[in-house]
Order: C-alpha cells, then sequence, then structure tokens
C-alpha cells in the first residue's frame, strides 16, 4: 500500500486528499516526515497503518 500523504496547510490534519476535508486548507505532501519526533500524528498515524496493513491480510 504505497498512498502519498498530504498534511494541510491549515490545520495541520493529514490526509490523502490535495485538499482537506476538515478545513477546506489545501494539504501539500512536501515532506513525509515518517518518524519526526517533531509530528504529533506520527505515532497515530504509525498506528494506524498498522492496522490497515493488518485488516488489509
Ligand atoms: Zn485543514
Amino acid at each position: 500500500m504505497k498512498s502519498r500523504i498530504h498534511r494541510c496547510a491549515g490545520c495541520g490534519k493529514y490526509t490523502l486528499k490535495d485538499k482537506c476535508p476538515d478545513c477546506g486548507g489545501s494539504a501539500i505532501g512536501s515532506k513525509p516526515a515518517r518518524f519526526s519526533p517533531q509530528d504529533p500524528y506520527g505515532k497515530y498515524r504509525r498506528r494506524m497503518k498498522k492496522e490497515i496493513e493488518r485488516n488489509s491480510h
């Protein structure tokens, strides 16, 4: 599963779309920042990805 994740420039929410579904701001995927300690959603996203992978098997 390879999807490009975008981050909303407005509220910081992660989305797979170009536009934030929450605030309508532009979501950019310039930096993946997968394991950045400064990424408050990193832990949540990794966990979510793990769940998805497990459920898809
Ligand atoms: Zn937003």
